[in-house]
C-alpha cells in the first residue's frame, strides 16, 4: 500500500522535546527526543528536531506521506500556532508555524500540553465515544484539558481550561503563575511533598519520612511510606485527594462531563490518591450531578502519551479540513 497519511506528534518538554510519526490509528511509528535546549534560539531546536525527525520518516519509506504536524507545548496557543511566555522555557515567544515552515509544507496545529493529552485520550485512548470528559494531568504540576460537547474548549484566548490555576486558597502556597493558592500548589508531586511538610510541621506523630529535609523528600517517597502504611503520608494523599475532588466538584459544574481521567506521574499512586479524590468529588458534587461522573485512569500508554495526543491534534484538525 503506498501514500499512507501519517503526521508528526511534537511534545516540547522545558528538558527534552519528544516526537513521533503517528498513524491514524494511534500507532507511533517511529519516535525520538532531543534535549530542547531552551537557553539557545528556538530555531536551532527546530534545525535539530528536523534532522532528527527527518531520518526516522526516510526509516518509515516511500509508502508514507507526511499530513501535518501537532505540537504540544506549554502555554501553547491554539488560536495563533504560538507558544507565549512559557513558564519552564526561558523562549518568551515562538511562531511555531514560522518555525516549521522551511522544513515542511504541511498543516501545523499545537496546543498546550495537557489539551493535547486530552485530545490523544479522545481519539485513540478511553475516552474514544464520549462528548463530555476532563483530562487532568498530574506531574510537577497540574494541566487540564476540557473536551465538552465533543470539541475541545479554547475559549475566547486560546488558553481556556486551567483548572491548576483556580484559586483553592487565597491564602494559600505561593504558585509559580506568581498568585496565592492555586490548586496545582497542593494537588502535584511537589505540592504533595508540601503538604508532607506541613503535616510534619502540625503534629509531633512519629514518620518514616520526619527527619528527611525537604530537598530529600519527593512524591516517590511518600508515595512508598503510604505504601508501607505510615499514617502521616496517608494523610497527605488524604488531604491531597480531598482538594483535588472538591476541586473536580466544581469543574463538573460547569460542564457535567461523563468522566474525568487522571493521568500522569501522581496517578501510579493508584488508590491512595483516586479514593480520597473520589470521595471529596461525590461529597461536594451538586445533587443532580451525584453519581453520574466517572473518575478513571487514562487509556494512552504513559510513554507516548505526549506524541499521541500532539498527533491527535493534527488528526483532529486535518478530519475538520486543516487547521486555522
Ligand atoms: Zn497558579
Amino acid at each position: 500500500m503506498q501514500n499512507i497519511p501519517i503526521v508528526l506528534g511534537i511534545d516540547i518538554g522545558g528538558t527534552n522535546t519528544k516526537f513521533g510519526f503517528v498513524d491514524r490509528e494511534g500507532r507511533c511509528l517511529a519516535d525520538g527526543a532531543i534535549p530542547t535546549r531552551a537557553d539557545l534560539p528556538p530555531g536551532q531546536m527546530f534545525r535539530r528536531l528536523h534532522a532528527r525527525a527527518g531520518e526516522l520518516l526516510a526509516g518509515l519509506g516511500p509508502a508514507v506521506r507526511l499530513a501535518g504536524i501537532g505540537v504540544g507545548a506549554p502555554n501553547a496557543n491554539y488560536y495563533k500556532g504560538t507558544i507565549e511566555q512559557p513558564p519552564n522555557l526561558s523562549w518568551r515567544w515562538v511562531d511555531l508555524r514560522a518555525e516549521l515552515a522551511p522544513y515542511y509544507q504541511v498543516p501545523v496545529a499545537a496546543t498546550n500540553d495537557a489539551n493535547a493529552a486530552a485530545m490523544g485520550e479522545m481519539l485513540f485512548g478511553a475516552a474514544q465515544g464520549m462528548r463530555d470528559f476532563i483530562v487532568i494531568t498530574l506531574g510537577t504540576g497540574l494541566g487540564s484539558g476540557i473536551v465538552v460537547n465533543g470539541a475541545m474548549v479554547y475559549g475566547f484566548s486560546g488558553f481556556a481550561g486551567e483548572i491548576g490555576h483556580t484559586i483553592v486558597d487565597p491564602a494559600g502556597r505561593l504558585c509559580g503563575c506568581g498568585r496565592n493558592g492555586c490548586l496545582e500548589t497542593y494537588a502535584s508531586a511537589g505540592g504533595l511533598v508540601l503538604t508532607v511538610a506541613d503535616l510534619l510541621a502540625e503534629s509531633a506523630a512519629p514518620s518514616a519520612l520526619r527527619g528527611l529535609d525537604a530537598a530529600g523528600l519527593s512524591a516517590k517517597l511518600v508515595f512508598e511510606a503510604a505504601q508501607a502504611g505510615d499514617a502521616l503520608a496517608l494523610a497527605a494523599f488524604d488531604r491531597t485527594g480531598d482538594l483535588l475532588g472538591w476541586s473536580l466538584a466544581n469543574a463538573v459544574a460547569y460542564t457535567s462531563p461523563e468522566a474525568i481521567f487522571l493521568f500522569g506521574g501522581l496517578v501510579s499512586a493508584g488508590d491512595l490518591l483516586f479514593n480520597p479524590t473520589r470521595r471529596a468529588m461525590e461529597a461536594n458534587l451538586l445533587n443532580i450531578y451525584q453519581g453520574t461522573v466517572k473518575l478513571l485512569h487514562s487509556g494512552v500508554p504513559a510513554g507516548k502519551a505526549a506524541i499521541l495526543g500532539a498527533g491527535a491534534l493534527i488528526w483532529t484538525e486535518l478530519a475538520k479540513g486543516g487547521p486555522g
